[in-house]
């Protein structure tokens, strides 16, 4: 059969066994699409299903997580853990607290981070979890209540050698401590290698939580530096004022970029003199407050309620919120607007129509899988401290990343070069992510 045929043909089984999970549909087409040219080459990966493997989660947990509110009311929330492939280490990825979680979306997460842990050349599966736990509005006491039943079941399907989450939308510092904290007392183990993402106070490392938003701005230099340009002086916009947002837009401050405006699910802030972090980071990290409130304090800036980030001009974006928020007709402006530069922050930003214009304009775009994997690949470097019993420091930690992230853009670069499609990155990562985690598979045996 050809492989444009038998590729078309995976696809369609995906869509009759999943129904109803666009996103994860979304995730499995635009990785398997860019194969064809690896099976022509490794015709040994179609031979042994390998394809058709990689879709079909190892394992997918789904369970109830009833908890108190502060008015002793019972609520009942839904977890889930998908642990889709273990060839490379134990699965890993984070864990996402969102309304919006169901099945699909914690399937497109974990199949996307099977080729992103692959890309960061660590020893790390894919896997991704999460519930439609809402954090938003409730109190200190009532998301502890919540890690701890959601611990309660999830505690006996974890280990620092079968899988290791760490956070994602809505789960930070203070839940991770609550997870640990449930995890500690229900298996009797200090097992700090159980989870990542953890305060550096108590088994955390350091660059940890900057990871993913640095990470991303040095796929941005990289990118940057082979079109022979730099990140200084360069207009940005950034979407989202979370974790990775906020790192993000701490580096590109660093490297002498002026970033103009940023969001939350409510609006968007522009601020033409240049966003004002610290700001930002009380706000957000410390008293929990809407992005709106930014324009409270700084008179000269603008907030838009339901605002669109991607018309503002600039020459650098990073989406760094939520799947699918940058759509075609987003995308058209950014590029008409002399952009040169995208890089995802967060994962699946893009909708495939925007991806298409992004690719078709020929200016620099990363995505996601190589771009935001240096949150995942500095997770790695925690475990390296916590199983050695070592803490290092943050220059050492950020040198790491750095070096991490210069070789996933090389890797890629080199890829895209190879299968005849040069500076096109989304076939760079899905092919050296996808070759890993294939060529293990075949190593394993059919399991
Ligand atoms: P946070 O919860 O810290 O922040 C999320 C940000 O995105 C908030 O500003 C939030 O606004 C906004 N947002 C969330 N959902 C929506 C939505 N449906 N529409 C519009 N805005 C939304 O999460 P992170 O910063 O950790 O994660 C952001 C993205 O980065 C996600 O796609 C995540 O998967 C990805 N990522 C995260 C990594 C990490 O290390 N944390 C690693 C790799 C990828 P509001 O407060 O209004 O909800």
């Amino acid at each position: 059969m050809p492989n444009a045929a038998r590729i078309e043909r995976i696809y369609g089984q995906v869509v009759r066994r999943n129904p109803g999970e666009a996103e994860f549909h979304q995730a499995v087409k635009e990785v398997i699409e860019t194969l064809a040219p690896v099976l022509a080459k490794y015709p040994e990966y179609a031979e042994h299903k390998v394809i058709e493997r990689i879709c079909e989660p190892e394992r997918q947990l789904i369970f109830r997580v009833p908890w108190h509110d502060d008015r002793g009311e019972v609520q009942i929330s839904r977890g889930f853990r998908v642990q889709f492939n273990s060839v490379l280490g134990p699965y890993k990825g984070g864990l996402r607290f969102h309304p919006s979680v169901y099945l699909g979306i914690v399937k497109f997460l974990g199949f996307e981070q099977i080729f992103k842990n692959a890309l960061t050349g660590m020893p790390i599966g894919g896997a991704k979890g999460g519930s439609d736990f809402d954090p938003k509005g409730r109190s200190d006491a009532e998301v502890m209540r919540f890690c701890q039943s959601f611990m309660t079941e999830l505690h006996r399907h974890l280990g620092e050698f079968t899988d290791v989450p760490a956070g994602d939308i809505g789960v930070g510092a203070r839940e991770i401590g609550y997870l640990f904290g449930q995890y500690k007392r229900m298996t009797n183990r200090y097992e700090s290698g159980v989870l990542t993402g953890k305060s550096p106070q108590w088994g955390g490392s350091l660059v940890r939580r900057e990871a993913t938003g640095y990470g991303t701005v040095y796929f941005v230099e990289e990118m940057l530096r082979a079109r022979g340009e730099s990140i200084d002086g360069k207009t940005c916009v950034v979407s989202g004022s979370g974790n990775v947002a906020i790192y993000a837009i701490e580096k590109l401050q660093q490297l002498g970029g002026r970033v103009v405006a940023c969001s939350d699910s409510n609006g968007v802030i522009h601020h033409a003199r240049g966003i004002d972090l610290a700001l930002v980071k009380r706000l957000k990290e410390v008293e929990r407050r809407r992005i709106a409130d930014y324009a409270d304090v700084h008179r000269d800036a603008s907030y838009v309620a339901g605002g669109r980030l991607w018309d503002i001009p600039c020459d650098i974006a990073l989406p760094c919120a939520t799947q699918n928020e940058l759509d075609e007709a987003a995308a058209r402006r950014l590029v008409e607007n002399g952009c040169t530069a995208i890089a995802e922050g967060a994962n699946m930003p893009t909708t495939p129509g925007g991806v298409r214009v992004f690719q078709q304009s020929g200016i620099a775009y990363g995505p996601g899988k190589a771009a935001n994997a240096g949150g995942v690949a500095t997770s790695a470097l925690e475990m390296q401290q916590n199983a050695s019993r070592d803490a290092w420091s943050f220059g050492h930690t950020e040198q790491r990343l750095h070096d991490i992230m210069s070789g996933i853009h090389r890797n890629c670069h080199e890829a895209a070069a190879e299968f005849g499609s040069p500076g096109n990155y989304v076939l760079g990562a899905n092919i050296v992510g996808f070759r890993r985690v294939a060529d293990a598979m075949l190593a394993l045996g059919v399991i």
